[in-house]
């Protein structure tokens, strides 16, 4: 399980690469749109760790 533990205090939780860069993308993008397109692929992959 792949996790990144946003600063706000939401956890999101992925199976893959593919998915945790998908669902960090639509957390910013709903929950902190002044950040949206803020973060690359690798650094959402950088803040990830397994779980
Ligand atoms: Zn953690
Ligand atoms: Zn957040």
């Amino acid at each position: 399980m792949k996790v990144v533990h946003c600063p706000c205090g939401t956890n999101i939780e992925a199976q893959d690469d593919d998915e945790i860069v998908r669902k960090v993308e639509a957390h910013v993008a709903s929950d902190h749109p002044e950040l949206a397109g803020a973060y690359s692929r690798d650094q959402i992959l950088e803040m990830a760790h397994d779980h």
